[in-house]
């Protein structure tokens, strides 16, 4: 399976960082070996002084398909859940002013945490979703899915007309602002709807 995500999908996020709002949707994947194993807790590596959380929620594809339209995507994944697309803040800037590849400030091992999944009709509207996370029993992020710049089925239609989705495929589909840092013994509990779909330890 693959990892697809979006970045610089919410306004309040690009302003934090100081991008450009982009022309089209930025796409970047992490290796499966990054999904730190349910319930381990993330480690922050020796090669980072600045890992940030970013929580985004999660489609995951349940059929193959290949240039597939935007009116249709919604035929492709049955499953939304929450994740956290962890980040080596300073390796990624670092590697970004050279202007290199960044994958490995997003693509190392325990770098993206998966949360659980529920049926997409959980949910009555899925572009409605207020998600957050709470680092240490405080709310840090905070977004509605209604403010995404690409909606769950544009991003689908754009990254299949690069790569063939496949069963068990997860998107990551962006972060709202207030990324921050992660320090030793925080607790992450991110939520949907107030209710907890993601928890994790930072050693
Ligand atoms: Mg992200």
């Amino acid at each position: 399976m693959k990892i697809l995500c979006i970045g610089r999908n919410y306004t309040n996020h690009i302003k934090e960082l100081q991008n450009e709002k982009p022309e089209e949707p930025v796409i970047f994947l992490k290796p499966d070996s990054s999904i730190l194993p349910k319930n381990n807790p993330f480690f922050i590596p020796s090669f980072s002084d600045d890992v940030h959380y970013e929580v985004e929620v999660l489609v995951k594809i349940n059929k193959v398909g290949k240039y597939i339209e935007s009116k249709f995507a919604h035929k492709y994944y049955d499953e939304v859940g929450l994740g956290i697309d962890f980040t080596a803040r300073d390796l990624q800037s670092k590697l970004k002013a050279k202007g290199l590849p960044w994958e490995i400030a997003k693509g190392f091992d325990g770098a993206t945490i998966i949360g659980n999944f529920v049926p997409k009709e959980k949910f009555e509207n899925l572009q409605d979703l207020n998600f957050s996370l709470e680092k240490n029993g405080e709310t840090v992020q905070e977004g509605n899915t209604n403010q995404m710049l690409w909606k769950i089925d544009e991003i689908i239609e754009y990254v299949s007309q690069f790569y063939t989705l496949k069963k068990g495929d997860i998107i990551f589909t962006g972060t709202p602002a207030g990324v921050g840092k992660v320090s030793e013994n925080d607790e992450l509990i991110g939520k949907i709807e107030g209710e907890e779909f993601l928890k994790v330890r930072v050693k």
